[in-house]
């Protein structure tokens, strides 16, 4: 774990179901989110999906990612100064 990040997340209830909401990620316009890293793992970083609220894994470089859900339709940006 990124140590801020363990202060930062925060688990909550949409629809009956939990999901983590990092506060840190960034809606610049609808639909265009900035993420950043809540783990890194070796060759992996892990994200807080800003579509369903759940942690997405993805090989440890910055830039644009089709989300895990959603039939891979949604898309966000990892930024980070870590991967
Ligand atoms: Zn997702």
């Amino acid at each position: 774990m990124i140590p801020s990040s363990l202060e930062r997340l925060q688990i909550t209830k949409k629809n009956g179901s939990q999901i983590i909401i990092d506060p840190e990620t960034i809606e610049e316009e609808e639909g265009v989110f900035k993420v950043k890293p809540v783990a890194v793992v070796g060759n992996q970083v892990f994200i807080v999906c800003p579509l369903c609220g759940q942690i997405h894994v993805h090989g440890c470089v910055a830039g644009s990612r089709n989300s895990h859900c959603k039939d891979m339709t949604g898309v966000y940006e990892i930024v980070s100064d870590v991967v």
